[in-house]
Formats: structure tokens, C-alpha cells, sequence
């Protein structure tokens, strides 16, 4: 089976990497783009990345009307990926989507439309196969571990924070932990931010730094024990074996999955 796929963000640091990835996939064809920039300069740079002409659009629905496609694929920011998925998935165009930092409510409407639309859409913050299996890790210890801290690091060009992977955690976290207040309950910042962001009572600490690009710890306290539970993509191409996965599966789901542990065999 072979599928024809249009990607946003095709110049960025993750979309590039994705049109290398399809052109090396024989069942993968790339046959469009969409670029917020257009003219002549982006369209010669999208297309010697892709080695071939093929269309640029600068708006989402005129390129969903006019190109025959299998799969959309979104690699932008949460802003520009909300308003493309959302007109792929109208036009009933399946969409695998890493761009991270949508809300629960963009989520929820995204996935509204693609139940409407009887098409499938796979969002997952993160498809390194490895920090899927870090997140379900880290749900089998909270329920033995409930004092808990994570800490993320990205490369400095990160527009949200914290990650959607930290947001991701911590959600599987709370399925297995018990309630817990952590720390000194007179615990006082002297410094605002100093524990981190609170998400649901476990502090969150995000890092940006040149020369990271995507790691994260999740640290368990215990009596006389730390169970530190780590994951580290050192390049993007660390990201293509989940995001291939989830344009094959893609095809195979109703409605609207978040995570791509729901595609995965964990
Ligand atoms: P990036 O290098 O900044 O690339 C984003 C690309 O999107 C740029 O080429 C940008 O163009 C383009 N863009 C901006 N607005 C657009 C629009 N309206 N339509 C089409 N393209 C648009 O960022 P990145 O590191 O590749 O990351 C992209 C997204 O993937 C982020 O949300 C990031 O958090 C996420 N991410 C996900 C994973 C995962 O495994 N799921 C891993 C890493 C990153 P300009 O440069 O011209 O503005």
C-alpha cells in the first residue's frame, strides 16, 4: 500500500528530517507542501529537500481542496498546526500530527471533527520510541513512587513549555499515583518558579539550552531510594521510526488518539 502525503513545516529542523525519511520510504510519496512563506525562494528550498517539484501552498484548505492526498503530516508550531489539522480532518483527510503544545480543548475539538468525519488523527507530542516506553515506565512506578519530579530539556528555539512530553507524563502518572501532597506543606518560594511549574501537585522543571534537543528525567523519591527513570534524543532522526509507524497506522484508526502508545504494542 503506498500513500501520498502533504507536510507542513517541511523547512523546519523536524520537517526536514521527515521529507528524508519519506524519500528513503518507497510506500511514502511526498506531494505537497505548506509553508506560511511562499514565493520563489521557499518553493526552490522545499523542493531541492524533497528532489523534486511539487506545489507549495500558503493556505491549508486551497491545498486540501486541490492535492489527492492519504495522509497530512504537521511539523509547525501549535498555533499554525490547530488551524491545519483542523481544515485537514474537514476535509476528512487522515492526520498525523507531532507539533506539541495544542490545549485539551484544541484536542477535544480536533477530535470532535474527526469522529464527524469518520477519519483518523494520531497527535503525538513525542514519536521516539523510547520516550513512549520512558512515559508508560513512569506510569508503572508512580503507582509504588507517588513523590515525583520531572525535568525536561530542549534546545532553546522550544516555543512551549513545558513540553507536551512532560504534559503526557504527567497525565499517565496520575493514572497509578495516589493522591499526594509532596514536599513541606510550608514549602515558600523565595524566588518565583524556583519548584517548577505545578501540574496536578508534581513540579515540572523545564531547561532551554543550545546543543540539547530533546531529554527528560522523571525522578521517584523514596525512602533511601531515587528511581530515576531517563530518555535523551540526541538528533531528530530519532523521532522518524514513531512518526513512520504512525503514518502506517494511521489509516487504521477512527477518530482522534493521543500518544502514540496507542499505536504501539505496550
Ligand atoms: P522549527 O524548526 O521551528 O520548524 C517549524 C517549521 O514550521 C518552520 O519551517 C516554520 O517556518 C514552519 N511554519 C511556521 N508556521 C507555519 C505555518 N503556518 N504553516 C506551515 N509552516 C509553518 O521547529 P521543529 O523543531 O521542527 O518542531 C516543529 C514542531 O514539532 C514543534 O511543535 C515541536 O515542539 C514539535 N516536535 C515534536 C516532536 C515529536 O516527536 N512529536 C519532536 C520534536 C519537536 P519558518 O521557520 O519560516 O517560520
Amino acid at each position: 500500500m503506498s500513500f501520498n502525503i502533504i507536510l507542513a513545516g517541511s523547512r523546519g529542523k523536524m520537517g526536514s528530517e521527515a521529507v528524508k525519511m519519506i524519500n528513503k520510504e518507497p510506500t511514502f510519496s511526498l506531494v505537497a507542501c505548506i509553508d506560511h512563506k511562499n514565493g520563489p525562494s521557499t518553493t526552490q528550498e522545499v523542493q531541492e529537500l524533497a528532489g523534486k517539484a511539487l506545489p507549495v501552498y500558503t493556505d491549508a484548505g486551497r491545498c486540501f481542496q486541490e492535492v489527492e492526498a492519504d495522509i497530512f503530516i504537521d511539523l509547525t508550531n501549535p498555533e499554525a498546526g490547530y488551524i491545519n489539522t483542523k481544515s485537514a480532518l474537514t476535509h476528512g483527510l487522515r492526520s498525523v500530527v507531532g507539533t506539541s503544545g495544542f490545549s485539551n480543548e484544541e484536542i477535544n475539538e480536533l477530535s470532535n471533527i474527526a469522529v464527524e468525519k469518520a477519519t483518523g488523527c494520531i497527535i503525538a507530542p513525542n514519536f521516539a520510541l523510547g520516550a513512549v516506553l520512558m512515559m508508560q515506565f513512569s506510569k508503572m512506578a508512580a503507582k509504588y513512587f507517588p513523590d515525583v519530579e520531572i525535568i525536561e530539556k530542549h534546545h532553546d528555539q522550544k516555543l512551549d513549555a513545558p513540553s507536551g512530553t512532560a504534559k503526557k507524563t504527567v497525565e499517565l502518572i496520575q493514572e497509578t499515583r495516589k493522591q499526594k501532597q509532596q514536599g513541606h506543606p510550608d514549602e515558600v518560594e523565595t524566588v518565583a518558579g524556583a519548584r517548577g511549574a505545578n501540574m496536578d501537585g508534581i513540579p515540572v522543571h523545564s531547561m532551554r539550552l543550545p546543543g540539547m534537543v530533546a531529554h527528560q528525567e522523571v525522578i521517584f523519591g523514596s525512602k533511601s531510594q531515587l528511581l530515576t527513570i531517563k530518555h535523551d534524543s540526541f538528533h531528530r532522526e530519532s523521532f522518524m521510526d514513531g512518526l513512520k509507524l504512525a503514518m502506517n497506522q494511521v489509516g487504521q484508526i477512527e477518530g482522534l488518539v493521543y500518544g502514540l502508545e496507542h499505536v504501539m504494542d505496550v
